[in-house]
């Protein structure tokens, strides 16, 4: 009777607050954070980061998640669920990773979920980095409350997400949401998915250092705001690709907001106003003016956050459809 009196404690506990660890995958970084859920309200109880481990290859990678998995539990009792963001392509279903291009380790069909749930014992699922962005700013960031949002990440590469109906949107396989990978000129330069002319060919990092004529998209903001006209030229091109690639998606998917994250995020009005003027020429079958264009608001943690938040949506509903499947 007692045992089961502490059981019915521990669900009621449970049910009131509950721990859900986000673990975001990077190519330079590993960075975790621990969400508490109370009624109604998301609180970050602690977020940390670690130089990703490379080489120790697939089983290096995984034992550095596991590791990190079980020091948040240690410090954090009574985790319920844990996201792992990767910054590529997974197999939900089999919690795999398949591809990961900016991570240089040979690692296709290696099982992640599994060991950082066993480690937690709570369950595990995976999700992309950039679709963890888009749904930390949809639930606490910059798009909260919205129904329909379309998020772009600028970094290394260009990553996507999108919401629809106030959920994440995954497609019949969970890549849906690649914005940085539709094409903005047939006869581009090639892009590291194997197509050429993509989105992210042009609004990528390098590619915004080169048009910039700057070491790194930081120097190339700080020079813009500086007044150095070829930053300022350099942004201005950046905007303008930017805006070609999202009047389509505003055109497809009429969203309430657009979310742009990302360092180059930071030069405001340099970017968002070439952006802004795309949109203007572009847009002709919907109201542009029921359709705002917001930075990022979550920052470093948001991969860590959206992967917590996920891997909790995850305990509370049935995994999204097709949200895996190979
Ligand atoms: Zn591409």
């Amino acid at each position: 009777m007692e045992e089961r009196d502490a059981q019915a404690a521990g669900r009621i506990r449970s049910a009131a607050t509950a721990r859900h660890l986000g673990l975001d995958l990077g190519g330079t970084r590993l960075k975790w954070a621990v969400l508490e859920r109370g009624a109604d309200t998301w609180r970050q109880l602690d977020s940390g980061s670690e130089p990703t481990r490379l080489d120790g290859g697939a089983a290096g990678l995984v034992a550095q998640l596991v590791a990190c998995a079980r020091e948040a539990a240690l410090r954090w009792p009574e985790i319920a669920s844990a996201g792992i963001g990767v910054p590529g392509v997974y197999d939900g279903v089999a919690g795999t990773i398949r591809f990961t291009p900016n991570i240089p380790v040979d690692w296709a069909g290696t099982v992640v979920a599994d060991p950082v749930a066993a480690a937690l014992d709570a369950p595990a699922r995976l999700i992309n980095d950039a679709r963890a962005f888009m749904l930390a700013e949809l639930r606490l960031g910059a798009a909260r409350g919205a129904l329909n949002a379309i998020g772009l990440t600028l970094g290394t590469g260009v990553g996507g997400g999108l919401a629809i109906d106030g959920r994440l949107y995954f497609g019949h396989d969970g890549t849906a949401g690649e914005i940085g990978h539709q094409t903005i000129d047939p006869d581009g330069p090639f892009c590291h998915c194997g197509n050429r002319g993509c989105l992210e060919a042009y609004t990528r990092a390098d590619q915004i250092a080169l048009a910039c004529g700057t070491p790194d998209v930081e120097t190339a903001v700080r020079r813009a705001r500086e007044g150095d006209q070829r930053a300022r030229a350099g942004l201005q091109q950046v905007g303008r690709y930017l805006g070609i690639g999202i009047a389509s998606m505003i055109t497809v998917l009429t969203p309430d907001v657009i979310v742009l994250g990302g360092g180059v995020a930071n030069a405001g009005d340099l970017l968002l106003n070439p952006l802004r003027d795309e949109l203007r020429q572009r847009v002709r079958t919907t109201a542009l003016d029921r359709v705002e264009l917001v930075v990022a608001e979550l920052g470093y943690w948001a991969g860590a956050i959206g992967a917590a938040l996920y891997g909790a949506e995850c305990t509370l509903r049935p995994a999204p459809v097709g949200e895996g499947v190979p």
